[in-house]
């Protein structure tokens, strides 16, 4: 299941810059695209305010 940001993201980007297939979009928030996110997991780990969580 992919991951998806929570509404605390506070649009950082380093989310972003860490996801190694690039499926992450800047906005208000940061969305995850949910059919190119492979699960991995780095975004929830850079995250300072542990906005990504699995579904
Ligand atoms: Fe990208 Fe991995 Fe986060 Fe999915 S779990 S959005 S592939 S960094
Ligand atoms: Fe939002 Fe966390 Fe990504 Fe920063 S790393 S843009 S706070 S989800």
């Amino acid at each position: 299941m992919a991951y998806k940001i929570k509404d605390n993201c506070i649009a950082c980007g380093a989310c972003a810059e860490s996801c190694p297939v690039q499926c992450i979009n800047s906005g208000d928030i940061y969305v995850i695209s949910p059919e190119e996110c492979i699960d991995c997991g780095t975004c929830k780990s850079v995250c300072p305010v542990d906005a990504p969580e699995q579904q």
